[in-house]
């Protein structure tokens, strides 16, 4: 088995190994975890409940500021309209994901999650917030992690994921989301929600302006939190879209988005599983599964990355014959409650 790689190992890696080593060394780890020939996925939608948002990142083509025309936040019954459509689609798992909007309070979550619940109990789960929004909901309630945390979870909540980390360093927060949260932040609130019980997962975005020291110091700090906290279910890294954007650019090649794949299954030794981006990669997405995945999402709706250009296949037996072809057994993967919260 090979030792742990520290990030000048991965740099060599990713500048010197070829995409077969890369493969190999992804596939030792993955092997430790599940089995080679297998892969699992979930079918789920992201509910974009507001595209009211005050923190203005650079690469979002989603956002409308308060005073904008275009504005909406959903009502309760359209809500459960889209979660109704996901389950006649054979899927159980929402993911909310809106903006920062001013205008909504922390108990306007607690009230539409303990609805959500209320309604589908354990048929359906919900990942409730990204961090992002958890540290700028607390922040605006003038609570602490800790309490926000404990809030949310007593309204049913199980699951906070770590969306909207994009690329986890002080520099490129302030290059392109200021307004968005500092690192620190980020990780003092991930560390609140694992100790309250809840369950998480680690993203990354890549394909914007970073640097390769950069996405090495974001796997760094996602393996230190693993290490000292746990928590982290899983690892989802998936490709910027720039179009309608402000900061605009072009889409990294899908072998860049493999070759990343690799190193982070490599990289990040304990974390169970990688998924591979099916909602900004499509197709190719599958390949990464050669690079060390094991598991992919196959959404129905996200209006954010379909705004900057992302395309949803809904023809999901099409899209499930890819990875068969590759040689892949797929099953699908019912969303997990955390044990703290198992009766
Ligand atoms: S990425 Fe999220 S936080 Fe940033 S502007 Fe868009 S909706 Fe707001």
């Amino acid at each position: 088995m090979n030792p742990r790689i520290d990030t000048d190992e991965a740099r060599e890696l990713w500048l010197h190994a070829s995409d077969e080593e890369l493969k190999e060394r992804a596939g030792q780890v993955r092997a430790r975890y599940h089995d080679p020939d297998r892969a699992t996925y979930m079918v789920m939608r992201i509910i974009n409940y507001t595209n009211v948002c005050v923190a203005q990142c650079d690469y979002c083509a989603f956002f409308v500021l308060p005073n904008q025309d275009g504005g909406y936040v959903l009502s309760r019954k359209e809500v459960f309209a889209k979660i109704d459509e996901l389950v006649e689609f054979g899927g159980d798992l929402v993911a909310f994901n809106g903006g920062f909007n001013p205008k909504l309070p922390l108990d306007f979550y607690c009230d539409l999650f303990a609805a959500v619940r209320a309604r589908y109990g354990e048929r359906v789960e919900f990942y409730a917030l990204t961090i992002a929004e958890f540290v700028f909901l607390a922040d605006r309630a003038r609570i602490d992690y800790a309490e926000a945390a404990a809030r949310l979870r007593d309204a049913g909540v199980h699951w906070i994921t770590g969306g909207g980390s994009e690329i986890l360093t002080e520099d490129f927060r302030k290059r392109h989301a200021k307004w968005k949260y500092t690192v620190r932040d980020y990780f003092d609130a991930q560390r609140a929600i694992v100790e309250a019980g809840l369950r998480t997962t680690a993203t990354m975005v890549i394909g914007f302006d970073e640097t390769l020291d950069e996405r090495l110091e974001h796997l760094q700090r996602t393996r230190d939190f693993q290490d000292e906290a746990g928590g982290l279910f899983s690892f989802l890294c998936w490709t910027y879209k720039p179009y309608g954007t402000a900061f605009g650019g072009r889409e990294i090649a899908p072998r860049e988005y493999w070759r990343h794949i690799a190193l982070s299954r490599i990289f990040l030794d304990n974390v169970k599983h990688v998924r591979t981006s099916v909602l900004t990669q499509n197709e190719d997405a599958f390949r990464a599964l050669d690079y060390g995945a094991d598991d992919f999402d196959l959404p129905i709706e996200d209006e954010v990355t379909q705004k900057a250009g992302a395309t949803i296949d809904l023809d999901l037996e099409a899209l499930l014959a890819i990875p068969r072809s590759l040689g892949y057994t797929v099953e699908y993967r019912r969303a997990e409650r955390p044990a703290a919260l198992t009766a």
